[in-house]
């Protein structure tokens, strides 16, 4: 395909998101490359480079300056995997926008039949893992914990299995963008909004090159952002747990009034008691504050009201229509401007 006419006007935009990736960086542009001739119209490959300390960002802005259909954001640092998804999101000009790893974990050629499920009319096409190659039982194991977790206690259907790998519809993607949350859990934001929901199944191979850059941390930070953000379960389990508490502590108070009513001379020695009744209480009490306290950093962090990110500067957008770099950057102007567009 004519890569100039390619440029012209995106039907598709894959959206990468890149975190120190120099080793697989090379295999992945030769996959994209095979990936947007393939397509049935003209595709966009948008990096976000999260931050990376090692040469990516160096070698996809030379790739986005040599060829027409790659693009490059580099962020001024590493915000995480999922704000660089949300950064990737707001520069995509394509009608189907594909969010996918760049470690080929998510092989490219999957595309395909998310494109076919999108024409047949799906607005959110998910890719479910069939099966995990090349990850530890550890991984999953807790995955399978989290999914059956977040599935029986989120307000939207968080689908099993699926990760970030997804193509959505310009107009599922505008409602995506018109979410001001600044905790981002991704995936379950897309679970939110709504729209038709298809979904495509894949074996999911091991990583191409180099190593996983989410450390066990950051893999238990995304689920208990995923809990907290699409959940308020915590919050009701510590009032349950109060609750609970608080009735036991009254029972036992009865009983010891009782048999201080009947004169039990072993009463004098109510010390035991007396502790048993302060650590219950004191226990509950920190549990609510502490999961109260949750929330309470939340709203913290959503009244700051900082932008989302910070883009350093941005390659290949020159001859990019339809895509303002400046006003991405303002998100709830594009939101408008979209509303605009479809009134
Ligand atoms: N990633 C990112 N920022 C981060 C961590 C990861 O952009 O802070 C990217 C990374 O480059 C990759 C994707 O997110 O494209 C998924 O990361 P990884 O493959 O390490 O996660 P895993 O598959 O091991 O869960
Ligand atoms: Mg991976």
């Amino acid at each position: 395909m004519d890569k100039n006419r390619a440029a012209a006007a995106p039907t598709y935009s894959l959206v990468v998101p890149i975190y120190n990736e120099e080793a697989v960086i090379p295999i992945l542009l030769r996959r994209l490359d095979a990936l947007l001739d393939s397509l049935d119209a003209p595709g966009e490959a948008i990096f976000v480079d999260d931050g990376s300390t090692d040469t990516s960002a160096i070698v996809l802005e030379a790739k986005a300056r040599s060829d027409k259909r790659y693009r490059l954001v580099k962020l001024s640092r590493n915000f995480g995997h999922q704000v660089a998804i949300t950064a990737g999101l707001d520069h995509a000009g394509g009608r189907a926008v594909v969010v996918m790893d760049a470690d080929l974990q998510d092989p490219p050629e999957v595309v395909h039949a998310m494109i076919a499920r999108w024409k047949e009319g799906c607005d959110v096409v998910c890719a479910e893992r069939a099966s995990r190659r090349g990850e530890s039982g550890f991984k999953r194991m807790t995955a399978g914990l989290f999914y059956r977790l977040i599935g029986a206690l989120s307000e939207a259907p968080v689908p099993r299995n699926v990760g970030d790998f997804r193509l959505i519809d310009r107009k599922a993607l505008d409602g995506f963008l018109a979410m001001p949350e600044r905790d981002r859990f991704v995936r379950g934001m897309f679970a939110w909004i709504g729209f038709r929901q298809g979904t495509v199944t894949f074996d999911r191979p091991p990583r191409a090159a180099g190593r996983s850059k989410y450390s066990l941390r950051r893999m238990i930070a995304l689920a208990a952002n995923g809990l907290v953000s699409f959940s308020d379960a915590p919050l009701r389990l510590a009032l349950w747990a109060g609750v609970a508490v608080s009735l036991l502590a009254l029972v036992y108070g009865l009983v010891v009034i009782g048999r201080w009513t009947f004169g039990d001379p072993s009463l004098a020695r109510g010390w035991s008691s007396t502790i048993i009744v302060i650590a219950s209480l004191g226990g509950a009490n920190m549990l609510m504050t502490g999961l109260v306290g949750l929330y309470v950093g939340r709203i913290h962090a959503e009244v700051k009201r900082r932008p989302l990110y910070i883009v350093e500067r941005a390659a290949g957008f020159e001859d990019a229509p339809g895509v303002n770099a400046d006003a991405a950057a303002d998100r709830a102007g594009r939101a408008r401007r979209a509303r605009l567009k479809r009134e």
